[in-house]
């Protein structure tokens, strides 16, 4: 039997994971299969434990359960310590449940490896302050940019959340009404805004001609903040198909000691959008 992988959430039938996951296999001549679990929500500790036994060798999570997950491990990564959640499960050679979150760091090579935006002391303004923010903050800083002002709908979430960070940087928040009117080095869309087609009402001088914004959604068509972006003749207009092969790309990596290629998987992937 070879070794079995997961993405587990609810809902998790639209998951990409499973098709990157075998394709980084195949890439890496790893001999595993990865599929996708849908558990109710009373059920996920539980089947978690089920799941990572025998030939069960690691789990990712989605939606909702990242935080759980989180709290389930009896060990984690710093960079999951940090986010206050994980999307990667899996045993230590002592059997405690391991827990680490690839997201931020797969956000930070989309954005400097494969789009070379530079990090380095950037101006960065992030808007949104729920669990995908949480997540990427501590890459962020750790990758050296020079300050983040979170700018959230709810005011008191941007700064409970700065408030968690200011420890490693220049971290500030603030209500989209409160954005000051000056370009950016990099904007980075982290709200779920785009899910209902909205745009979060941010000033257009954030953006110059040298500014780079992110949106860590994606899809066959430009996002709505993507497409804003692109108006206003932003510098680079970047969606999140690569943050979530980059993610995975790091989720394969701590679990099978080889890092995947991902340059021809993201491109994969962005054709199979565009066909459907
Ligand atoms: P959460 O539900 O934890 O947070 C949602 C955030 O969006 C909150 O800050 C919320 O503001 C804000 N928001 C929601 N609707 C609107 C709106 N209409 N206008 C303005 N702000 C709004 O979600 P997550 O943090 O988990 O996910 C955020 C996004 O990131 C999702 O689109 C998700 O798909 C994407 N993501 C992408 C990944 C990738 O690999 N590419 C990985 C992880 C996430 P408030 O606090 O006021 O409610």
């Amino acid at each position: 039997m070879s070794d079995r992988y997961a993405v587990m959430g609810n809902p998790v039938a639209h998951s990409k994971s499973p098709q990157i996951h075998t394709r980084f296999a195949e890439l890496t001549d790893q001999a595993l299969t990865y599929g996708a679990v849908h558990v109710e929500s009373p059920d996920f500790e539980t089947e978690v434990g089920r799941f990572l036994q025998g030939d069960g060798k690691g789990l990712n999570i989605t939606v909702p359960f990242k935080e759980r997950a989180w709290a389930l491990a009896q060990w984690r990564s710093e960079r999951a310590e940090r986010a206050g959640a994980a999307n990667t499960l899996y045993r230590l050679e002592d059997g405690r449940l391991a827990a680490d979150n690839t997201d931020g760091v797969g956000l930070v090579r989309d954005l400097r490896d494969n789009h070379g935006v530079k990090l380095a002391g950037a101006r960065v303004l992030v808007l949104g302050a729920g669990g995908a923010v949480r997540g990427v903050m501590h890459p962020l800083l750790e990758a050296g940019v020079g300050s983040v002002l979170i700018a959230n709908r709810t005011v008191s979430r941007a700064e409970e959340l700065a408030s968690l960070f200011t420890d490693e940087g220049e971290v500030s928040a603030c209500g989209f009404d409160a954005i000051p009117a000056e370009a950016f080095d990099l904007v980075i869309n982290g709200t779920s805004a785009s899910l209902q087609g909205e745009l979060p009402p941010v000033p257009a001088a954030v953006v110059a001609a040298n500014t780079a914004c992110y949106d860590m959604m994606y899809g066959a068509e430009p996002t709505p903040f993507c497409q804003w972006a692109m108006d206003l003749d932003a510098g680079r207009v970047i969606d999140g198909l690569g943050m979530l092969v980059e993610q995975a790309a790091e989720a394969f990596s701590v679990w099978r000691g080889v890092t995947p290629e991902t340059a021809s998987v993201i491109d994969q992937l962005r054709a199979s959008l565009d066909t459907k």
